[in-house]
């Protein structure tokens, strides 16, 4: 079995160390820059698709999550409050929307604004119990791909459409392969709120826009506040858990008293869809790790080229190299101690996408000799062209080590 934990370890991706604390990793070098290309990557397709980014602390004021519902429906999940004097509690927050609800009513908003979309990479705690966690699949610090989505009732059914559009485009690039989706309803129990009106309407919404998608339906596994689409993943242990997600959400506006002028004039009530395109960053990369063996796709592989000398005489044509590589937005590095077999082997197990090896003749030639993960051997060519080939391959975001075909 391949457990991600394993491969995070011995591809130097994220550490935890019980001087931390169980459930809080440590991203290593190696696992930030995969993570990091990610990040970018996401909050460059949600600004194209119409998002706008904010940032807000991972805590807030007690009463800040008194009116936001979770003090109410979701303490057994959050830290305890941490106390300066009697009148002055703070909370860490066990999910943003609370803070974006703030950002919603900063000032006056109009119908010509929604819908308004509020996108932020965020951290988040959950007070998980140490029995369940292990690796970065359960994690108690979160960082979570969030966004909140206010718009009128009559666009809801566009918007979900188009975030289950973004995220279909957002697993395809990763290479996430979705065991299904799920809408997750409401089950017994007090531990919802908003009226039966409320939930029906919400649901009604959410069936209309999976219509032509394959799903199931799942009773209590609703957000307290509302019914949502679930996409699930499978891990390597046969663990099924959710990844990306769209929720409907009447109750917040209310609490927040949250409201747009209308096209008369009139104030009226905007719906708030939380959403997730990849979940958060730490069961996002349990499961990329484990789904590409540590063979990231190289627009996110830590390293994407490896130079290697064949002996001394090289060096400086190598790091030469590596310079041109890292200028054009690359990461990469020379390797020079060692054998060449043992430094080929080692990037083998690094997994990394592309070794440039460069001896005599190329060093002479102004060449470079790749070789890809897979094995493939590619004839001695310019170093310009090698460049560019990996950078086509990286800006197409593609999980083939070649470019495609002109
Ligand atoms: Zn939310």
């Amino acid at each position: 079995m391949i457990d991600h934990r394993r491969l995070g370890r011995e591809l130097d991706l994220f550490v935890s160390d019980p001087l931390a604390g169980a459930g809080l990793p440590i991203w290593l070098p190696a696992g930030a820059a995969a993570r990091h290309a990610v990040e970018e990557y996401v909050r460059d397709l949600e600004r194209r698709a119409g998002y706008q980014h904010v940032y807000s602390p991972p805590l807030g004021k007690r009463e800040l999550f008194a009116l936001s519902g979770h003090l109410g429906y979701f303490a057994d999940d959050m830290f305890p409050p941490l106390r300066l004097s009697a009148d002055d509690e703070f909370v860490l927050r066990p999910a943003l929307c609370p803070h974006h609800a703030l950002v919603y009513r900063a000032r006056g908003r109009s119908y010509r604004e929604l819908p308004l979309r509020i996108a932020e990479l965020g951290g988040m705690y959950r007070a998980e119990r140490s029995g369940v966690l292990g690796g970065l699949s359960r994690v108690r610090a979160i960082s979570l791909n969030d966004a909140h989505n206010f718009c009128a009732l009559d666009q809801v059914g566009e918007e979900v459409r188009e975030i289950l559009r973004l995220i279909r485009e957002a697993h395809a690039a990763l290479g996430v392969r979705p065991a299904g989706f799920r809408l997750s309803l409401r089950g017994p129990g007090e531990k919802y709120v908003g009226d039966d009106a409320q939930w029906a309407r919400a649901e009604d919404l959410l069936r209309a826009a999976l219509d032509g998608v394959d799903f199931t339906e799942a009773p209590g596994e609703a957000a307290f506040y509302g019914p949502k689409i679930d996409i699930q993943i499978v891990d390597a242990a046969g663990r099924e858990s959710t990844l990306s997600t769209v929720q409907l959400d009447f109750d917040k506006p209310e609490r927040f008293d949250l409201s747009y002028t209308d096209a008369s004039g009139a104030r009226r009530r905007p719906v708030m869809v939380h959403r997730s395109l990849v979940g958060s960053m730490e069961r996002l990369f349990a499961y990329l790790i484990e789904v590409h063996q540590g063979a990231f796709p190289p627009w996110y592989a830590p390293v994407q080229l490896v130079l290697l000398p064949v002996d001394a005489g090289q060096a400086g044509a190598a790091a030469e190299l590596a310079r041109r590589a890292v200028a054009v937005g690359l990461r990469a590095e020379v390797d020079a101690g060692g054998s060449l077999g043992a430094r080929i082997r080692d990037a083998a197990q690094r997994r990394v996408p592309y070794v440039g090896v460069v001896g005599a003749r190329e060093a002479a030639d102004g060449s470079v000799s790749l070789r890809l993960r897979d094995g493939r051997g590619l004839d001695p060519m310019p170093v310009a062209d090698a460049l560019g080939l990996v950078g086509a391959v990286v800006a197409a975001r593609s999980s083939d080590l070649l470019p495609a075909a002109a």
